[in-house]
């Protein structure tokens, strides 16, 4: 009979005879029989399997240790032990790859998430970064699925690029060119007419610009990819490399915007509620004590909108001492947004209408002329989830900003054109992919819930 996986287990399959494939989790024997931890990866916690010393090979079996594959074939029975439905009666054990025991880094003892980093390798077959990584699976489904259903496109805008989105310049340069021996041009600089897109290039910090292109072509359209941030932030919330869901939307303003924004947390939030409650469970239980609690209230509390301005007087109203300071004008630290969400509204809060200053260029300029017309989603525990805005439309008011941000006209001139021809009030935001995937599951470092962290000083594996 042909493998089946651990999760599609289920009581139609009772007293049939199983074949099963993966690694021992544990083995422990006693008189003559052992209990065997059966994992497969697609479940949490894998099934046991009974094999006594009838077995032909029982002398192998009573050796094997954690981390050896096996294909396990026997009868599905009810448990007698607690806490598991089922079990399994074995009737053969075929040992596929041993496991040489005591050299296993990964021993039944608990080990600190600080170490697994440093086994990033064996990491993914423990049951924290099991839960982890179907919940990442599921939240990327979901993503495709939600905007799958309201007929957004899937586009997928360049990974090498010359726009710096942001304008933050924090970006990785890509050469071709022989970094021992650079070409130099009459300035002495490096000629970057001699590389191989004869201009200096670099991994994109956001597919936002193309995916306004694809906006004002298909109307709504979602760009779900690899981002690169070359920021030296050794923190629990910052990667070098992750991956950035960004929709982004015509004739939409940012008040439409919102909606969709809160409809869209809301679904992928519940996807992982209704299919994840024993990786759920495990991951309250080892590390966020209210994770489901906070879960389910986002779930079910609609988001309230807030203004920059009224955020700020809330805060200088608030009475709490704060490391920085607020006035208006300041751009908002994770402690003043956590302080708003967590502590005076209790909910999950869109804030609008942010000083023009300390925003992105592309950003709509408000009639008050001091804001623009940006949103961030702030969240409990994580402060900014999201960040979006509704982009400036108007041909004149864009290229005034571009100016006055320094950006050189002629390459952002393909960008301008999308307000020469058919421009459209149009809106999107970006969503830190790993973020989310670390709000889900309730996890204080970023660095545990993608395969291989890339972060300043590392990329091993
Ligand atoms: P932060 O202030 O946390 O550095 P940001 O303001 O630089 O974020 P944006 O430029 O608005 O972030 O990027 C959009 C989203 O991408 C953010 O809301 C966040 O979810 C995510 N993000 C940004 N930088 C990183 C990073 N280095 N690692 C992981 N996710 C990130
Ligand atoms: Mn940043």
């Amino acid at each position: 009979m042909a493998s089946l996986r651990i999760s599609t287990i289920n009581k139609k399959l009772l007293n049939q005879t199983l074949t099963l494939n993966g690694w021992v989790r544990t083995r422990r024997g006693s008189k003559g029989i052992s209990f065997i931890q059966l994992y497969d990866g697609s479940n949490q916690d894998g099934i046991q399997a009974v094999a006594d010393q009838e077995l032909e090979n029982y002398a192998e079996i009573s050796k094997l240790t954690t981390g050896a594959s096996v294909s396990i074939r026997g009868r599905l029975v009810e448990s007698p032990a607690k806490g598991q439905a089922f079990e399994i009666q074995a009737e053969e054990v075929k040992i596929i790859g041993t496991s040489s025991g005591e050299q296993y880094p990964l021993q039944k003892k608990g080990h600190t998430l600080e170490f697994l980093r440093e086994i990033a390798h064996l990491r993914p077959r423990t049951n924290t970064l099991g839960a982890v990584f179907r919940i990442r699976n599921t939240l990327s489904w979901a993503i495709h699925s939600f905007f799958q259903e309201r007929n957004f496109l899937y586009v997928q805008t360049p990974i090498i690029t010359a726009n710096d989105a942001e304008g933050a310049g924090e970006m990785f340069h890509v050469t071709a060119l022989e970094l021992e021996s650079l070409p130099r041009n009459a300035q002495g600089k490096v000629d970057y007419e001699k590389d191989f897109f004869g201009t200096d290039v670099s991994l994109t910090v956001s597919g936002q610009l193309g995916a306004e292109v694809f906006a004002l072509a298909f109307t709504d359209v979602y760009t779900f990819g690899p981002t690169f941030r070359a920021e030296n932030s050794n923190t629990s919330r910052h990667l070098a490399e992750f991956w950035m869901i960004e929709p982004e939307m015509a004739f939409t303003d940012l008040q439409q915007m919102l909606v969709l924004t809160e409809e869209f947390l809301k679904y992928v939030i519940g996807v992982c509620l209704e299919r994840h409650e024993e990786e759920l469970l495990f991951l309250q239980k080892m590390y966020e004590p209210d994770l489901l609690e906070t879960l389910k209230h986002i779930h079910q509390t609609q988001f309230e909108t807030l203004s920059y301005t009224e955020a700020i007087d809330i805060l200088q109203k608030s009475g709490e001492s704060f490391e920085y300071p607020v006035k208006w004008g300041v751009d908002l630290q994770s402690e003043h947004e956590r302080f708003l969400t967590e502590k005076h509204l209790k909910k999950p809060i869109n804030l609008i209408d942010y000083p023009t200053e300390i925003k992105a260029f592309y950003m709509k300029q408000n009639t008050d002329g001091k804001t623009v017309a940006a949103m961030d989603v702030l969240f409990p525990r994580l402060g900014e989830i999201v960040g979006g805005s509704q982009r400036e439309d108007a041909l004149e008011a864009l290229s005034d900003r571009m100016k006055q941000h320094g950006l050189q006209q002629e390459k952002y001139d393909w960008y301008l054109d999308l307000r020469r021809f058919g421009s459209v009030p149009h809106s999107g935001f970006g969503l830190g992919f790993e973020r989310l995937v670390q709000f889900v599951t309730g996890m204080k470092n970023i660095r545990d819930v993608i395969p291989f962290p890339r972060v300043p000083g590392n990329a091993k594996f």
